[in-house]
């Protein structure tokens, strides 16, 4: 039987309907979310996101600045630009699309970040709050996973979550999270990286399987077990159509796993739309906070 799709547009339009009626309550306190995006150089993925990015805060009535920055842009020009942002009143959130070029640190910018806006969730005050289960941004990705279970109804508490992947803005934190004393975590979880043994006897056990490694296909339907449910956080550009337009893969092979799980997103229109739109609940939870507004 075929698996049920996780539709991540579909619930994403659900939150921004959501978020769009709480922008109108603030306007009516004469408040404007404000975003400032910053992106370093002209790698073209990135500058597809931050598109996406601004033209959804737009949409949703959060006023958004996009700041473009050459490749060579200096890290004290780059510092100075975040600098401003944390003074500026209009401003809510700040988020700078990683990666950025190697001549700047990126450990240095996220901690230059006013915690209060750090919308992305990525500044270390945020992830130990995180960590210790206390209020804070979470970060897009992992949230927006959290969010798509719990509204598709998928239960975390005592399922064997097993998660491909341990970096910093999406495996270990979406590993963290689930295993938090509270809904949409109480989860059993098994972390897998590159130095993993045997990763196909992990990913076997597991009732829900999140892959965020950056390998096209490499979750085959043998790697999973019947009934699981699988989110596939993987986003690969394995070539381009005609038109130009890039051709995209998550890291599961979706036409054989879906035909033996419960349940599994799309790629694309199953993780990304989720990130974006936990970016914009960040930016209006900011706005309301900074207004002593309760969440
Ligand atoms: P990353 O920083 O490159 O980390 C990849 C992780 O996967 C690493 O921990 C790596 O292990 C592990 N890994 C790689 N190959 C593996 C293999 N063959 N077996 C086991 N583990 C393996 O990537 P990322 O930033 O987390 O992103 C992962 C994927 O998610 C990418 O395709 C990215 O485009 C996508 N993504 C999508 C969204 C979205 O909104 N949909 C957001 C963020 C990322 P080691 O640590 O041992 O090297």
């Amino acid at each position: 039987m075929a698996a049920e799709l996780i539709r991540g547009k579909d619930i994403a339009a659900a939150i921004q309907k959501e978020l769009a009626e709480a922008v109108q309550q603030l306007a009516a306190q004469n408040i404007v979310p404000g975003l400032a995006t910053i992106l370093v150089g002209d790698d073209p993925a990135s500058q597809s996101y931050v598109g996406a990015k601004n033209k959804t805060a737009h949409a949703l009535g959060i006023h958004s600045e996009q700041h473009n920055l050459v490749a060579n842009t200096s890290e004290d020009e780059l510092l100075a630009l975040i600098n401003s942002c944390n003074e500026n009143k209009a401003i809510h959130g700040i988020l700078v699309q990683l990666p950025l070029p190697g001549h700047i640190s990126e450990s240095r910018v996220l901690s230059s970040i006013d915690p209060a806006k750090d919308v992305d969730g990525f500044h270390p005050v945020n992830v130990g709050k995180m960590l210790l289960g206390e209020q804070c941004f979470l970060p897009c990705t992992p949230h927006g996973i959290i969010e798509l279970l719990r509204r598709s109804g998928v239960t975390t508490t005592g399922a064997e979550v097993v998660v491909v992947g341990r970096s910093n803005i999406v495996g270990k934190p979406v590993a963290n999270l689930l295993i938090q004393k509270r809904e949409g975590g109480n989860a059993t979880v098994t972390l897998c990286h590159t130095r993993t043994k045997d990763m196909a006897f992990h990913t076997r056990r597991a009732d829900i399987l999140i892959v965020a490694a950056g390998v096209p296909k490499m979750i085959s339907a043998d790697m999973v077990k019947e009934g699981a449910v699988v989110i596939d956080v993987g986003v690969n550009r394995i070539g381009q159509s005609e038109s130009g337009k890039a051709i995209l893969a998550g890291d599961v092979d979706f036409a054989e796993v879906s035909k033996k799980v419960r349940a599994i997103t799309p790629v694309p229109g199953g993780v990304g739309p989720m990130t974006i739109t936990m970016l914009m609940h960040n930016t209006v939870q900011a706005a309301k906070m900074v207004n002593k507004i309760a969440l």
